[in-house]
């Protein structure tokens, strides 16, 4: 039975997911390099959320030049023919470290010269790539998100630094979104969203600075919980400051590839869910088995619940509502 209900989400997979009251939410895939671009397409994802990249940088002894970056962003527009893709400048630092950079050792390396402040700190390495994502969105249709931003000066300084590049290469304005992802942006998201053409939730790092859990941690893993409530309630303010402002919300960390994170994420208004490749289909499949109304209420429950496990509770007893006795048996299987 669990072999027929994955065949059937394969089959199904380039369907969107639409709820069964008629709701439209985009899926789309997290990847980072060219090769997994094609797979996405393949596995059914409607375009990009998140390109990691990072991963360009990595294992190698040297930062890759503007053209291999250009070669890189533009193969991933070709295998995507015409489906979003959204480029994350470099996130290096924190957990991501490439020796060749030289950064001095920190005691804190998640609260230190990570993601956007590495940028800032390597101008040379930043502009490099900004260069070829401007050059890389003549090719297809490409958008710019910043990583770890804390503060609406981050965004002003990284938006100008894009805007500089794009002057001198004559190049087509692109969206420009940021990465939600540190407790500040969330508070500050009303502000954010005047300079901001979306937001993407990341939430693993999300839930680490909310809970002050390490998200590597070994024995602090089962309690750093993207589905906490305090987390939860984090992504709802920030949905509802970007709504305010007429920007559209995305997430695209582990929850969003979570069946349970996915339903609550998609009922608390996220409009796009950014994923691994593998759950793609799946996803699709479990969105277009619910309405938006259950969805919302279920997210509602989920705000008001007092930990992780409790808000799971609440899930099950969804499912075990549902009329059809096999996706009870599904939801258990997962
Ligand atoms: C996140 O923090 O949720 C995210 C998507 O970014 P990364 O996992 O690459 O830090
Ligand atoms: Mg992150």
């Amino acid at each position: 039975a669990w072999q027929a209900a994955r065949e059937a989400e394969r089959l199904a997979c380039y369907q969107p997911a639409i709820t069964t009251d008629g709701q439209r939410i985009e899926v789309v895939a997290n990847i980072g390099n060219a090769v997994e671009a094609e797979q996405a397409v393949n596995a059914g994802a409607e375009g990009i959320g998140l390109l990691r990249s990072e991963f360009l940088f990595l294992q190698r002894a040297e930062p890759p030049s503007e053209d291999e970056q250009f070669a890189a962003y533009s193969a991933m527009t070709r295998a995507l023919n015409g489906l979003p893709l959204i480029i994350r400048t470099l996130d290096i630092g924190g957990d991501k470290e490439v020796p060749y950079l030289s950064m001095p050792a920190e005691a804190n390396p998640f609260l230190g010269v990570r993601g956007i402040r590495l940028c800032f700190a390597r101008p040379d390495l930043f502009n490099t790539q900004l260069r070829a994502i401007y050059r890389a969105a003549s090719t297809g249709p490409v958008k710019i998100m910043f990583p770890m931003i804390a503060t609406v000066e981050e965004l002003l300084t990284a938006r100008d630094m894009a805007e500089a590049v794009r002057v001198e290469l004559n190049a087509p304005k692109v969206d420009i979104g940021i990465m939600i992802e540190v407790p500040s942006a969330v508070l500050m998201a009303a502000e954010l969203a005047q300079h901001a053409d979306f937001f993407s939730v990341g939430t693993n790092d999300l839930t680490q600075y909310t809970l002050a859990m390490d998200r590597l941690h070994p024995s602090l893993a089962r309690q750093a919980d993207a589905l906490h409530p305090a987390v939860l309630r984090m992504i709802d303010l920030t949905v509802k400051a970007a709504k305010a402002a007429g920007r559209w919300v995305g997430v695209c960390g582990g929850m969003a590839g979570d069946p349970k994170g996915a339903a609550i994420l998609a009922g608390l208004g996220v409009a796009e869910l950014s994923m691994s490749i593998p759950s793609v289909a799946a996803i699709k499949a479990r969105l277009r088995k619910q309405s938006m109304v259950d969805m919302q209420a279920l997210a509602q429950r989920a705000l008001a619940c007092r930990n992780a496990a409790s808000m799971c509770w609440q899930v099950m007893q969804l499912r075990r509502s549902s009329s059809c006795r096999w996706r009870w048996r599904d939801w258990m299987t997962r």
